[in-house]
């Protein structure tokens, strides 16, 4: 029963959702979060599922994504989104406005709400460099918005926003040049294609990057791509992402992470620190 999370994940492995609502506008999270905390149902929010691992035996209670909060539109050097707006809509906008600064995270395969939520970045930029504020219902149900300087943030990392369920957030730019954006929008596009594993379901790095080093070159340095358990891989085209090969458990996925953690610290003497979520059970 439930709905698992191979539909809802990149990873496409782990366990059912007890029950799985995608609700259509902030009033409706607002009447499912009331709700949970009546029926004291835990609920977990996902956007595109793009940086999560969820365990073989599920999600209890209630998960809901965030796909139908699809509003999106751009005011002058400003654009809005709601959180279930697909990060790369976002960026290809702000490219095609000629608005500047976010154009290297290009292909990011996240929601602006995840996004913003793990401060998700690629080669030098991050959300946060243009967020201007969030929106969010707190645990009461109340809409609150968060200016940027009130969020802490740092690398991959936000505080106090896992409070919050994100309902939109804006964005501001300097002017740029559309047709400069739009070209380093397409050479971000295909160093990813050249780089990443996009034919195999993983969740991207699976760690963070270490003080002035890469993940993926101390696990590389470690002999350790194409290392497996089960039908989890380390991706010999990018060591620092573990691919589903075919048929991957979520407990395969969690013990080739320990492994790669546990051989990288005897090789190099550097513990990598998980930038994937874990949810659920383990
Ligand atoms: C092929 C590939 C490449 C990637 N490349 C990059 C990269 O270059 N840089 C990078 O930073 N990341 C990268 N990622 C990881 C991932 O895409 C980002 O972290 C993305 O921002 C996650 O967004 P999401 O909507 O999928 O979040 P999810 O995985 O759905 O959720 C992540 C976390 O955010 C929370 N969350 C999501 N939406 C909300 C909301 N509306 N309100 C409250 N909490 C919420 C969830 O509860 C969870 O804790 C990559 C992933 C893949 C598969």
């Amino acid at each position: 029963m439930g709905a698992p999370a191979a539909g809802f994940t990149t990873y496409k492995a782990g366990g059912p959702a007890e029950i799985l609502v995608e609700p259509a506008s902030a009033e409706e999270f607002a009447w499912l979060s009331a709700w949970c905390r009546a029926n004291a149902l835990p609920l977990t929010v996902l956007g595109q599922g793009s940086n999560v691992l969820v365990s073989d035996k599920g999600l209890p209670g209630v998960t809901a994504l965030t796909g139908r909060l699809a509003a999106l539109g751009a005011q002058g050097l400003r654009i809005t989104a709601q959180a279930g707006v697909l990060w790369d809509d976002l960026v290809r906008l702000s490219a095609e406005k000629g608005l500047g600064g976010l154009e290297k995270t290009s292909g990011i395969p996240g929601s602006v709400g995840g996004a913003v939520r793990m401060n998700a970045g690629a080669f030098g930029q991050e959300t946060f460099d243009r967020l201007a504020w969030v929106e969010g219902l707190d645990a009461e149900g109340r809409l609150v918005r968060l200016e940027k300087k009130d969020i802490p943030h740092a690398y991959r990392h936000t505080q106090g926003l896992d409070k919050l369920i994100l309902t939109a957030a804006a964005f501001d730019f300097p002017q740029g040049d559309s047709g400069v954006l739009l070209q380093d929008r397409s050479c971000v596009l295909a160093s990813r294609e050249v780089k990443q594993p996009l034919d195999l379901p993983s969740a991207g790095s699976v760690f963070k990057r270490p003080q002035g080093d890469y993940a993926s070159r101390l696990i590389d340095a470690a002999g350790l791509k194409g290392l497996r358990v089960g039908g989890a891989a380390v991706s010999e085209k990018h060591a620092g992402f573990i691919v589903n090969s075919g048929g991957a458990t979520a407990s395969d996925i969690y013990a080739l992470i320990a492994q790669v953690r546990a051989r990288v610290k005897a090789a190099s003497g550097v513990e990598l620190e998980l930038e994937q979520i874990l949810l659920g059970e383990f």
